[in-house]
């Protein structure tokens, strides 16, 4: 059945243009240089993107594939911040590919292996499974071996692309190949200066800031990861070498004149074949920052799993266009916010709620997307917040207690070992956010008494309304009964109800507010809060 185009997502779009396309087979190719660590940001192009194109395009019916790429035939550049290695020890590996770095951590076959290996352990816990490519190994395996010969034999061309569109100064003679230098192992800092056919003659002559050359002169034949392309070709290359179909990149790579554009130019005037069909993607910052390990807020994919469910960062990803940046932050509420429009999503989903009929449909498609598993029925629904509250709030923790507190909460439904599972899984999450990553501000500390300068402060109206609290704790009260009965307690003593509610989070945690107080109170039991209230006199 056709969808209405109104409830698609992007990726819906993606995946009817890609149908257009009339490929045998598409090729989905996600792409990252293994320098430091993979972070959410990087996720969201190189890795979420793709997921969710593949998985659609199989969903529509579609012959694809999933590669993904680690770059480790790149050089080492500088050494990132926030890695904990010794900088004099590795300075003298500036220059050199990844792959033959060591690891800066024990246990690890080299720089690469390190950072790739947490993103290859986790991306499964994310529903994805790609693939794999290391891009050194490609090369060696001869892979782009065709692709660097008709370079070579276009170097004019290539010349001209790079003149023309990315309006960059190359020398006439100037021969776009990288060779591997036989005696220092580096690349940055070789020249290629004739390609006679069958051999590349090069020197190592070229100091960077980075790296000293060792003045190798030398000649290689252009095969086998003894040469590799320079990165605006190297991309074009790698479409062409494994018939790339689809491709999103960071929007950097977008600009006038950037290696997108030059790497059209090389698909179309070189290889003689029609670029992929490609997706810029905005960034993602976090808490009004780019993410760097330097500024020390990098997220990567564990890190990730520490707080939130993997279902939780794909229906973030699904639910923004990829041309709108994110600003992300475990710091303030938008993180619950997210979280609470996943559960809303879910709502819809399952038809236990509707907004319009645009906005459902749109949410509902979201959601599904967002699975990594169908879950069969609606589950019980349990917010982290709530979750946060209760980590926070309820010395017994163990599930049963959490069922009885959910029932006292209006949850009538009987719970199923899905739910169980679920409500555990949120409150191990909203534990490990509450002590690595919660600002303090937010973090509540229930008191034994009130404190003694709230009680002073209070006048005979305002402490007669906390007695009526007390006294409306006694009776069997829901947590949205109880919430409404505190407004109404305010009003009868003439205390404004903004400053009561105020007031009561004074006595109860010495902040001037807190989560929604009629689940809040609930959630603590009735007796400690009654214990905590009898302290004012
Ligand atoms: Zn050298």
């Amino acid at each position: 059945m056709e969808k209405n185009i109104e409830h698609y997502t992007w990726i819906d779009g993606i995946v009817n243009e890609l149908k257009a396309r009339n490929a045998k087979k598409h090729v989905i190719h996600g792409m990252w240089t293994p320098s430091g660590y993979f972070h959410i940001g990087n996720a969201r192009s190189e890795l979420m993107t793709p997921m969710l194109v593949f998985s659609t395009a199989k969903e529509a019916g579609l012959s694809a594939d999933f590669n993904f790429f680690v770059d480790d035939f790149d050089d080492l550049d500088k050494i990132p911040g926030g890695i904990d290695v010794n900088k004099e020890e590795f300075s003298e590996y500036l220059g050199k590919p990844l792959y033959e770095v060591p690891s800066p951590v024990a246990g690890y076959k080299s720089w690469s292996d390190y950072f790739a290996h947490d993103i290859k352990d986790v991306a499964e816990k994310f529903g994805t499974r790609p693939d794999w490519h290391s891009s050194y190994e490609s090369y060696r395996k001869g892979l782009y071996d065709d692709a660097i010969r008709i370079v070579l034999d276009n170097s004019k061309t290539a010349r001209n692309i790079m003149v023309r569109v990315a309006k960059a100064q190359k020398p006439d003679d100037w021969i776009p190949i990288m060779v591997v230098c036989e005696n220092c192992g580096r690349s940055a800092t070789t020249t290629a200066i004739e390609w006679t056919g069958d051999v590349v003659k090069y020197k190592c002559f070229q100091d960077r800031e980075y790296a000293k050359s060792c003045g190798h002169c030398g000649e290689v034949k252009p095969e086998k990861g003894r040469v590799k392309l320079p990165w605006r070709l190297h991309w074009p290359a790698t479409w062409f070498a494994f018939g790339t179909t689809f491709e999103s990149a960071g929007k950097d790579h977008f600009a006038s004149g950037g290696s997108v554009e030059t790497g059209h130019a090389f698909m179309r005037e070189i290889f003689k074949t029609e670029p992929p069909y490609q997706v810029g993607v905005e960034f993602v910052q976090i808490d009004g920052k780019k993410i760097s390990g330097s500024v020390g807020n990098v997220i990567s994919l564990p890190d990730w799993l520490e707080f939130a469910e993997p279902e939780i960062m794909r229906f973030l990803y699904v639910s923004y266009q990829p041309s709108t940046a994110i600003e992300f932050s475990l710091q303030s509420n938008k993180f619950f916010l997210l979280t609470d429009r996943y559960d809303e999503a879910e709502r819809c989903y399952y038809g236990s709620q509707s907004l319009t009929e645009k906005r459902t449909e749109q949410l509902k498609r979201q959601y599904e997307l967002a699975q990594i598993r169908q879950p069969g029925k609606q589950p019980v629904q349990f917010s982290y917040s709530t979750a946060a509250m209760i980590v926070q709030a309820v010395p017994n923790k163990s599930i049963s207690n959490i069922e009885k507190i959910l029932k006292t909460m209006g949850v009538t439904k009987e719970l199923t070992e899905y739910d169980r599972k679920r409500i555990s899984l949120r409150i191990e999450l909203m534990e490990k956010w509450l002590s690595k990553y919660a600002p303090e501000e937010i973090k509540i500390k229930i008191n034994q008494t009130a404190p003694v300068p709230v009680v002073s402060a209070l006048s005979e109206d305002e402490k007669s309304a906390v007695g009526d609290v007390k006294k409306a704790l006694e009776k069997n009260i829901s947590e949205s009964e109880l919430q409404s009965e505190i407004y109404e307690i305010a009003r009868s003593h003439n205390v404004e109800p903004k400053k009561f509610f105020q007031i009561l989070y004074r006595i109860l945690i010495t902040k001037d507010y807190g989560p929604k107080l009629g689940p809040f109170m609930i959630a603590l039991g009735k007796d400690r809060v009654k214990s905590v209230l009898n302290s004012v006199e």
